[in-house]
Parts: C-alpha cells; structure tokens; sequence
C-alpha cells in the first residue's frame, strides 16, 4: 500500500514537472539575432526625443483615422477577441509601431509565445514611449498600458512573464503595426 502510495507521488510529482516545464514561456523566434535587435532597438530610440510630444485629437478626428476596430480598442479601451489578430504568432523580427500614431513601442527580440492569443513582449522598446495607467474593467485592478505619444490604449501589463523582467506586456494586434527589419 506504502509503495503504491508513494509510486503514486512520485507520478505526480513527475507530471507537474513536466507541466510546470511546458509553460515555461518560450521565445517567438528561436533564431533571434540579438545583434541586429540591438542596432534596430537603438535606431528606434535615436532622436525620438522631440518626436514624444504628445498628440491630441478630436474623436471624429480619431474616428476619420482609424478603423472601428482600431478606435474600438485604441480609443475606447477595448480589447480584441484572442486568437484572431494578426500578430499574436508573428514571429518575423522586426519593430512593432502604435497603429495610431507609429511610435515604437516594442522590439521582436522581446516577444515571447505566452498563449495568450496575443502579441506578448517582456519588455518595450523604451520606458518612456509607454504610459501606464490602472482600470477596474474586469472588476479588479489592471495595469492598464499606452502609447505614451497618442494615448492609444495597447493592453496590459501583468507580473507573470519571463526572465529578465517577469513582465508581460499582453497587447492587442490591432493597436500595433509591425515593421519588418532584417
Ligand atoms: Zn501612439
């Protein structure tokens, strides 16, 4: 009984291995050039000083700009249905852009699969083109994120992502452009 008990355990103990190692998030390209991120990521950064003075129009301005599912998402906080953006399992590299407005707002190199159904990076391009806000949508607080330029809501930012910021930046397809680079 003893030993079934404890062949037991050792099955479970062997199968939450196994489980805890396949969600360990992987990323999106293994064949990431680091080098080429790190030119790109300081090309984007380069001179964007002046370019970070804030953007503000109207809502039928908004509206004449971007489609309704963008405006839906970008200005009203909305969110797309996972799965069907896309660039949730883009795995090209290059820099994704707010869809509003064309900041940078993240790199490739810093995209991971978290099977969200949504573009997930764990960090973005730089800390000033994000703005950070909290809503209570869903009944609980959320770590609300936007283009620190236009405004444009892009998604949320939760604290269980992977290694080096245990970040996860989980954004909508549709508030970004993605920019091939390589
Ligand atoms: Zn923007």
């Amino acid at each position: 009984m003893l030993k079934l008990f404890s062949g037991l355990m050792f099955t479970v103990f062997v199968v939450t291995l196994l489980l805890s190692c396949s969600q360990n998030p992987k990323v999106a390209n293994s064949k990431v050039d680091l080098q080429k991120a790190e030119v790109r990521i300081a090309k984007a950064n380069a001179g964007i000083g002046d370019t970070l003075k804030k953007i503000v129009k109207t809502k039928e301005e908004w509206k004449a700009q971007l489609t309704n599912e963008e405006f839906y998402v970008l200005r009203e906080a909305g969110t797309e249905r996972s799965f069907t953006g896309d660039l949730w399992d883009n795995k090209d590299e290059g820099i994704y852009t707010c869809a509003a407005c064309d900041l940078p707002l993240f790199d490739s190199s810093t995209k991971y699969k978290s099977g969200t159904g949504w573009p997930s990076f764990y960090q973005p391009i730089n800390e000033n083109h994000i703005g950070k806000d909290t809503d209570q949508n869903l009944g609980y607080t959320r770590n609300e994120v936007h283009c620190a330029r236009c405004g444009g809501h892009q998604g949320h930012v939760f604290n269980d992502g992977p290694k080096p910021t245990g970040l996860r930046y989980c954004i909508n397809s549709v508030s970004l452009n993605f920019v091939e680079h390589r």
